[in-house]
Parts: structure tokens; sequence; C-alpha cells
């Protein structure tokens, strides 16, 4: 393990204070007595790149600690965020300028506070991102899950974070127990590509690199909804990890069921890595056939094989010399096939991990799911906020 540095996502709670329409985990929150401890994180080996994500992270009132340590073992930090504890959010940042943050942004002011759920989400993570860039900070955007409703503002929420210079990340719907969600689907796939193909092309005619790279994620999220296998193998468990809120490591957030290669809380690092519960996960992952397209599991596969994306983007920056629409979401083939009628809405349908009749497993401990006996998720997380607040 020495000197091999790792990609990792630590999920620090499941509670969670927005309602977003496609992720029902703020029903499912953990218990805060139970949540990874400094102890734990202390005890995770040093990474290029960490996520720190929820829930929403800054439901924790002891997030300082934790990102104090993380710092101390990461390359890179990003935290994932819905906005709201904007104080919170300021206070963090002023103590580590450098480290990232993304706000879930579902689109534009009416669209966004529909889908989170959240009075006023809009306003509250467009002043944090504002405040935010005034302190100077660098690494600070949008993060939006695209689907049929929010669609069409995908190019001009792009338009919004590029005036404010800020980064616009993207993903579309996905099901799993992370999500606490197996019903997740996008039903008008060429609108929705249609509006990712907008965006792809004002990604190539930008003079910033990072933004072609981000026109062939993209490009795949075009395929994902189409129900494609995916543009670039999954290596998640073999140099990527998930920890979750009880210290369990596990492969990604994208499967049915929780898959735990050990638990570090009881284990050490270098144990829990090589034991043959990790390589029985890593076998699963070798066969995985949910082809999820998120940025966690993307990122590091797109570095890896870089000469995928590489082309791809020679390619269509070749293009760009001769038409102002380099790229058209009919170079899939599947996108023709479905609009020439070779395959069928249903036949999409099934090749999607949506599954109306599928039993979702949270990925709750016991306590945690014992106290939504008397009490229901968002009644739990509200009281929890309001005794922080008092
Ligand atoms: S494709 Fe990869 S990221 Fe998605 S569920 Fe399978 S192993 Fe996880």
């Amino acid at each position: 393990m020495a000197g091999k540095k790792l990609n990792g996502t630590v999920i620090v709670t499941y509670r969670c204070n927005a309602r977003c329409t496609m992720c029902n985990r703020y029903k499912a929150p953990s218990k805060p007595e139970e949540e990874i401890s400094v102890e734990t994180i202390r005890k995770l080996p040093q990474m290029y790149f960490t996520n720190i994500t929820g829930g929403e992270p800054f439901i924790r009132t002891d997030l300082k600690e934790i990102v104090r340590e993380l710092y101390k073992k990461s390359d890179r930090i990003v935290i994932s965020t819905n906005g709201f504890f904007t104080d919170r959010i300021i206070d963090l940042c002023k103590e580590f300028p450098n480290i990232g943050i993304r706000i879930s942004i579902e689109g534009l002011e009416a669209t966004n506070n529909e889908i989170r759920g959240l009075s006023d989400g809009y306003n509250r993570g467009y002043t944090t991102l504002k405040k935010l860039r005034e302190m100077g900070m660098k690494d600070v955007g949008f993060g939006m899950t695209v689907q049929d409703k929010n669609a069409p503002d995908l190019v001009p929420l792009y338009q919004i974070s590029n005036e404010m210079g800020m980064e616009f990340a993207t993903a579309s719907l996905h099901n799993s127990f992370y999500f606490v969600e197996a019903k997740n689907i996008i039903h008008d796939r060429p609108m929705v590509a249609g509006h990712f193909e907008d965006l792809i092309n004002e990604l190539l005619r930008s003079n910033s690199p990072k933004k072609w790279m981000r026109a062939y994620f993209n490009h795949g999220l075009i395929n994902y909804i189409y129900g494609q296998k995916r543009l670039l193998k999954c290596d998640m468990s073999f140099d990527t990890f998930f920890i979750d809120p009880y210290g369990d490591v596990m492969p990604c957030n994208g499967t049915k069921d929780k898959e735990v290669m050990g638990n570090l809380n009881r284990q050490t690092w270098d144990e829990l890595w090589s034991s043959k519960e990790a390589e029985q996960v890593r076998a699963k992952v070798r066969c995985c056939d949910r082809d999820c397209w998120m940025i966690g599991s993307v990122s590091p596969a797109m570095h890896k094989y870089i000469w995928k994306p590489g082309f791809w983007v020679v390619w269509h920056k070749f293009k760009a010399l001769f038409t102002k629409k380099p790229y058209s979401m009919y170079e899939n083939k599947i996108v023709r096939d479905y609009r020439d009628g070779k395959v069928t809405k249903e036949d999409l349908d099934k090749c999607s991990t949506c599954d109306l009749r599928a039993t979702i497993n949270d990925g709750l401990s016991d306590d945690s799911r014992a106290q939504l006996k008397d009490r229901s998720g968002e009644e739990i997380v509200d009281a929890d906020i309001a005794a922080q607040m008092k």
C-alpha cells in the first residue's frame, strides 16, 4: 500500500435537510452518535483526491475537525453541499481557502426550489457561492443533476456559472442504496440529450482543456441515459473507495445494495484493504453491469485511460475549426437507432437501473433505523437542526 495514493469519498453523514425529488436519503438519516469519528478518519490512507459528502456534510458541527484531519492526508479536497449553511461554509473556507466547494443547484430558481425542496434554496446556494468568490476562493462551483424537469436550464445555468468564473459539474439520475431510490429514470431521452449536446458544444468552444474534458464527461452522460455500456472501464475499489458514516468501506455509491469491503472502526486500513472481503467486492466490481456515469467513478477512469477522452477531445477540437457545432448527439449509434425507430422507449427503459419493484436497502445501521419507528427522517433532522441553531 505504501506510496500509492488513493481517491476517496467520505460520506460524513446520512442526515440531510433538503428534500430532493430524485433522492430519498433525507428519509433515512444516520444517528449522529454513530457517525464516523475523527479517530476513524485518522486511519484513512493518503489520498490524491478526497470528496467530502453526505447527506448534507455541513449538518455536522464538527466538520472543521474532520477537514483538518483530511487536509493532512489529501492533495485536494472538494466538499459537496446544498449550500444551505452559508455561515458554516464561509467559516470553514476561511481556514481552508484551498479546498473546493460544489453547491448542488438543480436549475434556475423555480426549478431548483421545486426539485430540491429547500425554501429559498437557489438564493442561498447562489449567495454562498458569490460570497466564496468574493473571499478569493478559486475552486468553487455548481453541481447539477440533470433530469427531464431541469434539462432546459442546463445551458443557462452553465452560462451563469461561467459569468461568475466558476466550475460547473453535471450528473444525471442514478438509482442505488445511497440515494435510497430505484425509480429514477429519464423519460424524454432525446430532449435531455439535446440539452447535453448544446452544453458539450459550449464546452468544446471554450479555450479551457478542463472544459474539453468535461465535454467528454457529458458525452458519456448521453451514453448513460440511453442505458449503454460505460465508455470507460470501472475500477472502483482498486484505487478508489467510499467510506460511509458507519466506517464501512465500499467500492462506490452506485450499487443496488451496500457492498462492504471492511470496517475502519474495527480494522486498520491495510488489514481492510487486503482482506478477503475486499477481494470479493473487487471481483463483483469486475462484472458489475450497472454502468453508472458519476464523476466519482469516471474522473479516476478518465485519468487512468486518458488516451480515450484525449483522442475524443482532439477529434472534436479539430472539427471545431470548421464548424460551430463540432458535436452531435447522433454520433452515438443508440441515439440514431432510437431516432430511426430501431429501438423503442421500452427497450431503453429495460437497459436502465430503474426497477419499480425493487426492495430498497438504505444502508442504515439497526440503531439508525430504529429511530425511524416513531418519527420520520425529516422530523428527526429538522429537530436536530433546530437544536443546533438554539
Ligand atoms: S459501474 Fe462501477 S461505480 Fe457503478 S455500481 Fe458498478 S462498480 Fe459501482
